[in-house]
């Protein structure tokens, strides 16, 4: 419970924060990873945290469904469906873009979850339309067989779902304070902007020497901009938090997007082997995998000192290393070391 607000409780918490040996060696700097990959259901991740918070309020509206939206490969959704299945609901999961010509990575594993998922073509207008009608006409749609359904927006970035981002900037407060290490530097990729508001709120709401950097994987443009000062102040009218804050307090880097989001990236693919080859820990190409070759490049460009202490939040999505056009790119580069024998 944060903030005065009642969670169900999904996940074996606290999550475990790990010191990385071999990377810190290779970077020159203190390097620890906070694992919320290790977060149990459905192959664990960030979205679980908030989805915590969302199903208390599903089920105080008496929902027996939950229908998400993201795209075709959405960890979001995957989360979505393993927490439905778990709790006895429907889900379905609405996507805005092209079937990959395979059922793969987060995608199969939705409907080995028995979750539902409705992919449209893109047409050109404005992804919000897009989605917003998409999303009307799949509630309708089951609403008129019987469903009470509960719709969680994009990320489950709202402010129901950021609770379970406060949560964890206590819990990793207490523990990064346990090993010594209370004035780190916490980096945290950003998509949907959920996970980055609920930590910024709980260090700053709570007093924490924890501080914060964000790195965005797709472009952050002005609607995010937007975005990210209305979700705080909603936060901020609806819990009644003490402090303020504005654009220019949101410690955001912006120049590693590689691209856009989702798009395979060679840094990205080597910074996914280093930690692999040197921490048996598994990134994945979207956003962990993004943000730690920003780290990696941060740590170049002196953006982070030597020496700095700094604890990436894992926030999982290692499924998507089985998405067909990450897989083929790793594959060209991964396949000389496999020995076929006769
Ligand atoms: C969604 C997601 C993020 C980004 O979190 P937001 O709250 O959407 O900003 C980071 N990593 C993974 C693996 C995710 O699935």
């Amino acid at each position: 419970m944060v903030l005065g607000q009642e969670k169900v409780s999904l996940l074996n918490l606290p999550t475990p924060l790990e010191f990385l040996k071999n990377i810190s060696e290779e970077l020159g700097i203190q390097m620890y990873i906070k694992r919320d990959d290790m977060t149990g259901l459905g192959m664990g991740g960030n979205k679980l945290r908030k989805l915590e918070y969302i199903l208390k309020e599903a089920q105080n509206k008496g929902a027996t469904m939950l229908i998400t939206e993201g795209g075709v490969q959405t960890n979001h959704g995957r989360l979505t469906a393993a927490v439905a299945a778990k709790h006895n609901m429907r889900c379905a999961i609405v996507a805005i873009g092209d079937y990959p010509g395979e059922l793969s990575a987060n995608l199969l594993l939705d409907r080995l979850m028995g979750a539902e998922v409705i992919i449209k073509k893109d047409d050109g207008r404005p992804s919000l339309d897009q989605y917003k009608e998409l999303v009307g006409d799949t509630i309708k749609k089951y609403e008129a067989q019987g469903e009470i359904v509960y719709y969680i927006p994009l990320g489950g970035s709202d402010d129901v779902g950021i609770l379970g981002y406060y949560e964890c900037a206590v819990e990793l407060t207490k523990q990064a304070a346990a090993m010594g290490i209370g004035d780190a530097r916490v980096i945290s990729a950003v998509g949907s902007l959920g996970t980055y508001m609920g930590l910024y709120c709980g260090f700053h709401n709570e007093d924490s020497g924890l501080e914060l950097t964000g790195v965005a994987i797709s472009p952050f443009d002005d609607y995010k901009e937007h975005s990210i000062v209305e979700l705080f102040d909603s936060v901020k009218e609806k819990y009644g938090m003490k402090i303020s804050a504005g654009q220019k307090d949101f410690d955001i880097e912006k120049d590693y997007v590689r691209g856009g989001y989702n798009l395979p990236s060679k840094e990205v693919r080597d910074a996914v082997r280093l930690m692999a080859g040197k921490e048996a820990i598994l990134l994945d190409p979207c956003y962990t995998g993004k943000c730690f070759a920003a780290i990696i490049d941060m740590v170049k460009e002196g953006k982070i000192k030597k020496g700095e202490k700094i604890i990436m939040i894992h926030t999982g999505g290692a499924p998507g290393l089985y998405t067909k056009h990450h897989r083929v790119e790793f594959e060209k580069e991964l396949i000389d070391g496999v020995t076929i024998l006769e």
